[in-house]
C-alpha cells in the first residue's frame, strides 16, 4: 500500500534533527489521524453492509467532522451525540452541520445511553447501524496506526524519538504495537492533550491488549509497559485549555515552516515535545513529530489570534 502521508525533513530544531509526518495532509476531509482511521472504518462498514453510524464527540471534534463527511459522501445516515456542556460553533461544527449529520446533545454522564438509544431508534427505522466510539477508538483505529508505524519504519528505522498528541489512545496504541512487531528502537512518547497520566496511559494499554487478543498476538508485558510512555505534564488546564505560550508555537510553525498547528492538539503536543527536549537536554538526535491534523481548528485559532 502507498504511504498515506509524507515525512518532511524540517532540519535543525533545538540542536536535533526534526522531521514531521504530515498526517494533516492525508487527502481525505482535511486529513489528520481521524481521516486515517476513517478509511479503516469505511472499509469495515462497506464490507458489513452497515448503512448508518452513531458516534460521539464535541462540537470541535475532528473525528466527528471526518465521520460526518465520510457518511455524507457514501450515503450513510450519521448521528453524532455531543455533550451539551461544551457546545459552541467551530469550523468543524459548521461543516458537520453542512454535511447533514443529525446532532443529539446529551448530558456528559448520559452519553453512552444516548448513543445506545440512537442505535435502537435507527434499528426501528429499518437501518443497520454501526457504532464508532469517540475519537475512532477501537481495533480499527488502532490498526490504522499500526500501519502508520510501518510507514515510519520503512522511511527510517532509527529515529530516536517519536512525539505526537495523545488523546483517546488508539493512535498511541497502534504506534506501540507497530514498534513491538518490528522491534523498533525509538522512544514513542505520547503527549497528553487532556487526560491525566493514570487514566490516559491505562486507556492506551487497554487498547493495546484488546488489539493483541483479537489478533492472536502476544508480547512480554514488561516490554509493553516500557514502550508505553504517556506524559501529562503539558496538559495545562485540560482539553482545549491553554496559556499564551501555545499561540507563540502556532505563530512560529506558521511563519517559519508554513505548517498549521492548532491550540487543542498539535501546538500543545509540539510545545510539550519542545519542553521535554529542553528539560531532558536531548541533543543531536533524530526526532519525528507526527502532525495529527486539526487544520479546521487551526483556522479557528487564526481568527481568534487575529481578531
Ligand atoms: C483526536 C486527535 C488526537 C488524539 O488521537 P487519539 O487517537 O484520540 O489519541 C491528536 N491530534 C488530533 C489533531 C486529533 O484530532
Amino acid at each position: 500500500m502507498n504511504n498515506l502521508s509524507e515525512i518532511q525533513h524540517i532540519g535543525n530544531y533545538k540542536g536535533n534533527q526534526l522531521y514531521i509526518k504530515r498526517e494533516d495532509l492525508i487527502p481525505v476531509s482535511f486529513g489528520g489521524n481521524k481521516a486515517r482511521k476513517s478509511l479503516y472504518f469505511l472499509n469495515y462498514i462497506k464490507q458489513n453492509y452497515f448503512d448508518a453510524v452513531v458516534t460521539y464527540g464535541s462540537s470541535s471534534s475532528n473525528h466527528c467532522r471526518v465521520t460526518a463527511n465520510m457518511c455524507a459522501a457514501n450515503n450513510i445516515k450519521c448521528i453524532i451525540v455531543s455533550p451539551i456542556e461544551k457546545y459552541h460553533e467551530t469550523n468543524n461544527s459548521q461543516m458537520i452541520h453542512m454535511m447533514g449529520a443529525e446532532i443529539i446533545t446529551s448530558e456528559l454522564n448520559h452519553i453512552h445511553e444516548t448513543m445506545l438509544s440512537a442505535m435502537d431508534r435507527l434499528r426501528n427505522e429499518g437501518y443497520n447501524p454501526f457504532m464508532i466510539e469517540g475519537g475512532g477508538h477501537g481495533d480499527l483505529g488502532t490498526q490504522a496506526y499500526v500501519d502508520c508505524y510501518e510507514e515510519i519504519y520503512r522511511f527510517h528505522d532509527s529515529f530516536d524519538y517519536i512525539f505526537f498528541a495523545s488523546g483517546t489512545g488508539t493512535t498511541q496504541a497502534g504506534l506501540v504495537i507497530g514498534k513491538l512487531i518490528h522491534r523498533g528502537k525509538e522512544k514513542i512518547i505520547g503527549i497528553s492533550i487532556a487526560r491525566p497520566s493514570e487514566r490516559g496511559r491505562k486507556v492506551v494499554l487497554d487498547s493495546i491488549h484488546e488489539y493483541l487478543i483479537h489478533n492472536d498476538m502476544s508480547f512480554f508485558e514488561n516490554e509493553i509497559e516500557e514502550d508505553t510512555i504517556f506524559i501529562d505534564k503539558y496538559i495545562s488546564g485540560g482539553y482545549g485549555e491553554n496559556d499564551k505560550s501555545i499561540d507563540e508555537v502556532i505563530r512560529y510553525a506558521l511563519i517559519n515552516w508554513g505548517i498549521p498547528f492548532d491550540s487543542t492538539y498539535t501546538a500543545k503536543a509540539f510545545n510539550g515535545m519542545t519542553e521535554f527536549i529542553m528539560s531532558n537536554h536531548i541533543e543531536n538526535k533524530k526526532i519525528l513529530f507526527i502532525h495529527t491534523g486539526s487544520t479546521p481548528l487551526f483556522f479557528d485559532d487564526l481568527r481568534r489570534m487575529t481578531d
